[in-house]
């Protein structure tokens, strides 16, 4: 709503009625692929993206995000503490992902061995489970930091061709910068997971509530342990080259729940 001298509000209940603030208002730039949406709501309204509830805090805080690949568009139900529910078809922008060549690679991570297969997809299990952790904090709605310093060395969506065969598409930001360098958490939150995998080498996932994770991959050194509070911008480990990487670097990840976000726009705002 405009907002208008408190005067005019006091003296003019009937411009008010006829003029009703929204009853949900959100980052409109946001509806994109790979887009982070964050957004406010009246306190007590109930929200439901693509038929999945959507967390909305006591305060009227929410988040959720697009896929890279989501469709063209998205239903919003919402809602309000008192009255009917409303169904806002949100249109969802479509993006050109660029491909992306890595050659070069030790021909074992390109094409791993049953074993490795094993391990990497009980790894993937392990980190699914985390991300679909909900919870009520609101580390989310307290605004982004960009992670570490330096040149940008990948983006998200980027299809990998990895020693000329097509792998998953780039699902992270990579900050390309020499081992040991300080690595801060994005926002404030908890640590789900401070692990080593075969791919993303030792790595924190933090959770920032509402089902927003951030992911940090490659370390040198991880400083923190699961279930720590962190805050935002504490420094949580190092840059380094652990996992399948070519040089040092930390490969950096947004999502809510299971979808990865870009976080470009999030960290790094234009
Ligand atoms: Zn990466």
């Amino acid at each position: 709503m405009p907002a208008l001298p408190r005067r005019l509000l006091l003296a003019a209940p009937a411009l008010l009625l006829a003029a009703p603030a929204r009853a949900v208002t959100l980052n409109e730039a946001a509806l994109t692929q790979g887009g982070f949406v964050l957004g406010r709501a009246a306190p007590g309204t109930r929200l439901a993206l693509d038929g999945r509830a959507v967390r909305v805090s006591p305060a009227g805080q929410f988040a959720f995000g697009f896929g890279r690949d989501h469709a063209a568009q998205a239903r919003l139900v919402i809602t309000p503490p008192s009255g009917a529910a409303e169904t806002r078809v949100l249109n969802i922008a479509k993006r050109q992902w660029p491909t992306e060549s890595i050659s070069g690679l030790p021909p074992a991570q390109v094409t791993p061995d049953a074993e490795t297969l094993t391990r990497i997809a009980r790894e993937r299990e392990k980190l699914a489970a985390v991300r679909a952790i909900e919870t009520n904090l609101t580390g989310f709605a307290e605004g982004f930091i960009r992670p570490a310093p330096g040149r940008i060395s990948g983006v998200f969506g980027s299809q990998r061709i990895l020693n000329g065969q097509p792998r998953q598409p780039h699902y992270g930001l990579d900050f390309a910068a020499p081992t040991g360098t300080p690595v801060l958490a994005c926002a404030a939150g908890r640590v789900t997971l401070a692990d080593e995998f075969h791919f993303f080498g030792k790595l924190i996932v933090l959770d920032h509530g509402h089902g927003v994770n951030s992911l940090y991959a490659h370390l040198s050194e991880i400083s923190v342990p699961e279930g720590e509070s962190i805050a935002k911008s504490q420094r949580i480990g190092a840059i380094g080259m652990t996992g399948r990487v070519t040089g040092p670097h930390l490969h950096f990840s947004l999502s809510w729940f299971l979808q990865w976000l870009d976080p470009q726009p999030v960290v790094l705002p234009a």
